[in-house]
């Protein structure tokens, strides 16, 4: 441990001291966000974050490994522009009773009450507070066109779904399903409104309708396909909607009534989910899809009505000691309670003072550490001690400059951990200000741990993964190709005279090459983007030519091999073989052409060119010598992974990375693999994508 100065451990109480916390910044950014006074309530899941400090708009983050050169952020931004007057679905029910009567029943505490809040009234205010975003999350399915599915959530009570394809940037309202509507005019039952005379009555009226806070529940076996909406409202009541899969129709509901007040915090993971209302309460429910009421009370964590509302929380789960780790923040506290798994084990909890004014910003670094940045700039890493039966909390500041001027407003983590991005607002009037800058909410993308990212990426790949559920060390390689003084160190990675193909193909092989592509891919981009470095551009292109043959070469040979093991052959195998060795033939052909003795690549071509050929032949053999046309010159639409012609169609299937084709008929191509098995893009291991026009 190194010696703790004074100025270190000013900001928080249990500080051990700088130590050697190194977060360098490796992309920057901005959005806008105009209602970021109190703090940004960011969701983020994965790859994707969605923003709530916004008035007039709904800001989505999708992390991707697209972007270029010149502008090296990793995050595909979209904007969903909300209407100046939402609707309102509690003013029906406010226009229904005799609020003037209510009015002058009240004590003075009530009628404050009345006059401040504005989804009380509404209905009979002159000017009403503008509508503000309390949440917007996704659902973690997609819609069967493909789509992405948004929920958002304002300070009345609007609920709005919407959707849009992958990587758009623009959301487009789904107007089907009116869940606000649905919940106040069919689900609830009716109310004798002659009763309701009294504020509290009134406000009862209006609670049960109001939605404070929603979550959807993570997807898992036992939700069949659809969208499970967990809604909360201002009366304590948790609502279970199951959507069908366009997210249409509700398909069944059940209501949980809890003895939380306004509840204004949900958060779902795995069977967890962990509630907050605004008088500070904390209570953690489990799920259980069989049984009614579906939702049950594990524990009270938080009994002490503090009218501090649950901001910001966290669940972790630790395979070691077999537990969760429940963290929330309190004001400048951390309370961390250890859920065990076994029932016999006992719960743990700890807390622990991490200064500033207030915590901001929460998000998991590992299994049991975490990220903790306050309002008054301080950022801190902070790890979960577990033995013995004891809980502890110990807590390093990361050394940020930027955070002098720009306090944290919310923190969030990929899914490898490997990246973390920091939402920072700027805290004090400078001079030439413009009102567009007072908007922006600067993002920082920050490198989490002091690892590589190509042999993260190379150790994580899976056969059975696409390589999107790797984006982070994707986005994270690209962002250090791109650095100039990395970029040799790439260009020298795994040559192509390294590989070997004398026997029989493996899928080992398909992803090393695999591997190479998305390093000499990002080299490319690199070298055709700086002036300096164009010099280098015919070379890395020329490779890249060699090794997308060798790529689709290898991916045809495992098919093959495969095809070769079956004792009866479909129509679409035969046609497919048929397919691969015309294509086989007509890139030796090419590679013959393209690349001469002379040629660098030359004698590295040669040999490649006459393994494939021994190779094939046996293969061609095994297969019962199947009569193979000619190659045709003319380049035809070919699905590129059975390389049969793909007729012109709205509907296509297509690589969500490269973009390459493939046939629609995805069951077609499933007979060329095992049973089973997820298919993914030969060249860049990329998952398919639909777009459906008609749907
Ligand atoms: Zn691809």
């Amino acid at each position: 441990m190194t010696k703790v100065t004074e100025g270190e451990i000013s900001g928080g109480g249990q500080d051990v001291g700088k130590s050697n916390l190194d977060f360098p910044i490796l992309a920057k950014g901005y959005v806008r966000q105009d209602s970021v006074n109190d703090f940004v309530a960011s969701y983020s899941e994965g790859e994707f974050i969605a923003l709530s400090g916004s008035k007039t708009e709904v800001v989505t983050l999708e992390l991707s490994s697209k972007f270029v050169a010149l502008d090296p952020f990793p995050y595909l931004v979209a904007y969903l522009e909300c209407n100046a007057s939402e609707p309102r679905p509690l003013d029906v029910l406010a226009s229904q009773v005799n609020l003037e009567a209510i009015y002058d029943t009240c004590d003075v505490l009530e009628a404050q009450h009345l006059a401040l809040e504005p989804a009380y009234t509404a209905v009979c205010s002159v000017s009403v507070p503008a509508t503000r975003l309390v949440a917007v999350k996704r659902s973690p399915k997609l819609l069967p066109n493909g789509n992405l599915l948004l929920g958002s959530l304002n300070s009345y009570g609007f609920f709005t779904l919407m959707s849009k394809p992958a990587e758009y940037n623009r959301w487009s309202r789904l107007e089907e399903l009116n869940v606000s509507v649905v919940l106040r005019d069919t689900l609830l039952p009716e109310q004798d409104i002659s009763n309701i005379t009294s504020f509290k009555k009134y406000q009862a009226f209006i609670n049960r309708a109001w939605i404070t806070m929603f979550a959807w529940l993570p997807d898992n076996s036992e939700t069949n396909g659809h969208h499970i909406l967990v809604l909360a409202t201002a009366s304590g009541s948790l609502w279970t909607l199951n959507l069908s899969a366009d997210a249409k129709t509700i398909l069944s509901h059940q209501e949980v009534c809890t003895s939380l007040g306004r509840i204004c915090y949900i958060d779902a993971f795995k069977d967890l989910l962990l509630l907050g209302d605004i008088n500070g309460l904390i209570h953690l429910y489990k799920f259980v899809p069989q049984e009614i009421p579906n939702f049950v009370l594990t524990k009270a964590l938080w009994e002490k009505a503090d009218r501090m509302g649950l901001q910001n929380a966290l669940i972790t789960e630790c395979p070691v000691k077999n537990c969760y780790y429940i963290t929330c923040s309190k004001a400048s506290h951390v309370l961390t309670w250890c859920m065990p798994r076994s029932e016999e084990k006992q719960w743990l909890a700890t807390r622990l003072y991490v200064g500033g004014m207030k915590i901001t910003g929460l998000c998991s670094l590992g299994n049991n550490s975490f990220a903790v940045g306050s309002a008054g700039s301080h950022l801190h890493r902070i790890q979960i001690f577990h033995e013995d039966n004891q809980l502890r909390l110990q807590m390093q500041s990361i050394p940020m400059a930027v955070l002098q001027d720009f306090p944290v407003m919310g923190l969030c983590t990929s899914r490898h951990k490997n990246l973390m991005t920091m939402f920072v607002y700027r805290n004090k009037e400078f001079i030439n200000q413009n009102v567009a800058q007072r908007k922006h909410m600067d993002i920082q993308v920050v490198k989490v741990r002091n690892e590589d990212a190509l042999a993260q990426l190379i150790s994580h790949l899976e056969v059975d993964k696409p390589i999107n559920y790797h984006t982070d060390f994707l986005a994270e390689l690209r962002l250090d190709v791109f650095v100039e003084a990395n970029w040799q160190r790439y260009i020298d990675f795994s040559p192509l005279n390294s590989f070997t193909f004398s026997e029989p193909a493996t899928e080992t092989q398909l992803q090393q090459l695999q591997v190479k592509f998305h390093v000499l891919q990002s080299v490319l981009r690199l070298q055709t983007s700086l002036l300096q470095l164009t010099v280098h551009v015919k070379k890395s292109q020329d490779e890249m030519k060699l090794l997308l043959a060798m790529l689709s070469i290898t991916h045809i040979r495992l098919r093959l091999q495969f095809i070769g093991t079956l004792s009866q052959r479909t129509t679409f195998q035969q046609q497919t073989t048929k397919c691969m060795f015309e294509e086989s033939r007509r890139m030796m052909n090419k590679l013959k052409s393209d690349f001469s003795e002379e040629h660098p690549l030359g004698s590295t071509t040669k040999a490649f060119v006459e393994e494939i050929g021994k190779q094939l032949k046996v293969l061609h053999n095994n297969l019962g010598n199947p009569v193979i046309g000619d190659p045709l010159e003319k380049p035809l639409l070919r699905c590129s992974v059975s390389f049969v012609e793909i007729s012109p169609s709205l509907d296509r299937r297509y690589c969500s990375i490269c973009e390459r084709s493939i046939l629609f008929e995805l069951e077609n191509l499933q007979e060329l693999y095992d049973l089973g098995r997820i298919l993914t893009c030969p060249i860049c291991h990329g998952s398919f994508a639909v777009e459906m026009l008609t749907a």
